[in-house]
């Protein structure tokens, strides 16, 4: 069985997010969503309820996906959970200097798990978790960027 793990903050998910699982779907078996817990990054959501929204948003798939809260190194926890790869998004040019530096810094730590890229539909090359953070907090119309219940949860969070 192939089995990936897609890391990332979530913060929350958005129809990029979604758009990645999907693809690595048809390549992997099983799919373990890492939320992951950054010392240094402050989060909207606690990475329970980044969980919760994870696992409504794809209920459809959840008997390949599983959604799990990652604590240590990723490719540590990646190798815990018997996945060969990691999988990421790439929107544009900009993302690929981090993910580069990223990709080897992981090689350097194991060697045996790899990344693996997907780009995103063009309609959601733009969209991060950060944009729509913003747009939420000037009451802005989400619904093009995320599914009804996390338009819900990102405007009660905003108001809190
Ligand atoms: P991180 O803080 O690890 O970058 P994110 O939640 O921002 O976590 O993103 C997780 C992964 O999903 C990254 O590989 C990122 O490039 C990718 N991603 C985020 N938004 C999109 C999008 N709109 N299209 C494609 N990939 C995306």
């Amino acid at each position: 069985m192939k089995v990936a793990v897609y890391p990332g903050s979530f913060d929350p998910i958005t129809y990029g997010h979604i758009d990645i699982a999907k693809r690595a779907l048809k390549v992997f078996d099983k799919l373990i969503i890492f939320v992951s817990v950054h010392p240094t990054k402050h989060a909207l959501f606690s990475a329970e309820e980044r969980v919760v929204m994870i696992e409504e948003v794809l209920k459809d798939s959840l008997d390949r996906i599983e959604v799990r809260i990652s604590t240590d190194l990723t490719v540590i926890d990646t190798k815990k959970m018997g996945a060969t790869h990691m999988v990421r998004g790439l929107r544009a040019l900009t993302d690929f200097e981090y993910e580069f530096q990223l990709t080897h810094a992981n090689r350097v730590l194991d060697n045996e798990i790899d990344s693996i890229y997907f780009m995103t539909d063009n309609k959601f090359s733009y969209l991060s978790s950060t944009t729509v953070k913003e747009i939420a907090l000037f009451e802005g119309d989400l619904s093009k960027f995320l599914p009804p219940f996390i338009v819900e949860k990102l405007e009660k969070k905003i108001k809190e």
